[in-house]
């Protein structure tokens, strides 16, 4: 049986590159790169290559490029030091931001007594900008956490306006770019903001390693103490070879993002087509313009083959999901979809399929035949 996988927003594959140059910097570089003598400089020059490449794929300084274990991490620090250290009063935010900021928010909220805003979602998923010019409107310190893109539905912010109203507004600006990062062109000097998180697992790179960008002089404070790593800011022994693979998966993604994006393309397109023909009441969630890289559908199926559709799909090797990864075992609607569809319309199946350069046609046929036979 031919597996399926389209779940690429839950998860990627790690390029062959990738686990080239990680296998070489765990053989060849695995000095302590606190060291002083010769294993660890040279650790440490990897350490500052990655950093410095992965800064130029962004157009960021490299001092601005701090390393953390993954998004969740760098989300929740973010907002815990913006709320502890500089004096943020309020948060707004939305409520299809994905759990490691919505989580992180209400726990801060719970701990310090911030005023939480959630700015309007429209029925499309996008955010109501205007909405959110009329929240900014109170004169409190502010930080605005917007995601660029959503994980679930695949919908685009216009992170520059948002950056600029947050600028006229004296709001701090933080986007959770997690799934836009090495597959949206991404260029942080033309946007007015303050803070960004990305993971390389999203983008062909390994788990367990991500980057926040903290905008120089911004005064944030550590999440933990310890020694002088990530100057001071993310203290524990650099994972060397996750970040030389991390920026290897970046380089790899800018170098092939145009050839790559139009394959992707080509693929959403020809579903979407397969969905016309074989499913033809079928809705897609969100805009018709989201992301390259996801599909969200609801599928007009009675609401009893909900619980099934995954399990059906899987039985057949196809991998896709239902909301985001920490969902899909649950039968709990997708709080993403809660915001935009009817009651009616929640119960009903949808799924997320989700690309990569990896997917071929093939693997959309397949979907669809799995699809027929429920
Ligand atoms: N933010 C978004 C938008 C995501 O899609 C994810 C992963 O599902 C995360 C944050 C969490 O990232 P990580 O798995 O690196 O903690």
């Amino acid at each position: 049986m031919k597996k399926v996988y389209l779940d690429n927003a839950s998860t990627t594959q790690l390029r062959p590159e990738v686990i080239q140059e990680m296998t070489k910097v765990l053989t060849e570089d695995f000095g302590n790169p606190s060291s002083t003598h010769s294993f660890g400089r040279n650790a440490k020059s990897v350490l500052e290559l990655s950093r410095k490449s992965i800064a130029k794929y962004l157009n960021a300084s490299a001092p601005e490029i701090i390393f953390t274990s993954c998004g969740t991490e760098a989300n929740n620090w973010i907002l815990r030091s913006a709320v502890k250290d500089l004096q943020v009063k309020r948060i707004i935010l939305s409520k299809i931001e994905h759990h490691a900021v919505l989580h992180t928010v209400e726990r801060l909220q719970n701990e310090f007594g911030i005023q939480v805003d959630y700015v309007a979602v429209k029925r499309n998923g996008e955010i109501d900008i205007t909405d959110l010019v009329d929240l900014l409107s109170q004169d409190i310190k502010t930080v605005v956490s917007l995601m660029q893109v959503n994980n679930e539905i695949g919908t685009v912010l216009n992170v520059e306006k948002v950056g600029r109203i947050c600028e006229q507004h004296n709001a701090l600006f933080h986007s959770d770019m997690v799934q836009s990062v090495g597959k949206l062109e991404i260029d942080l000097k033309s946007i007015p903001i303050d803070f960004m998180v990305a993971s390389a697992h999203k983008f062909h790179g390994p788990k367990g390693i991500g980057f926040a960008f903290i905008k120089k002089n911004s005064g944030l404070q550590p999440l933990f103490f310890g020694g002088e790593q990530e100057k001071g800011l993310r203290p524990g022994t650099e994972a060397v070879h996750q970040i030389a693979g991390m920026a290897k998966a970046l380089e790899l993604s800018y170098a092939n993002l145009e050839a790559e994006r139009i394959h992707i393309q080509e693929l959403k397109n020809y579903l979407i087509s397969q969905f016309e023909i074989h499913f033809p009441a079928f809705q897609i969630n969100g805009t018709s313009d989201g992301i390259y890289t996801i599909l969200n559908v609801l599928l007009p199926f009675p609401a009893d083959k909900t619980a099934m559709i995954l399990f059906h799909l899987d039985m057949k090797g196809i991998a896709v999901s239902r909301g985001s990864a920490c969902q899909s075992g649950s039968i709990r609607p997708s709080h993403v979809l809660a915001e935009m569809l009817s009651n009616e319309d929640l119960k009903k199946p949808s799924l997320r399929i989700s690309f990569s350069h990896c997917n071929t046609k093939e693997d959309i046929d397949l979907l669809i035949i799995a699809l027929k036979s429920i």
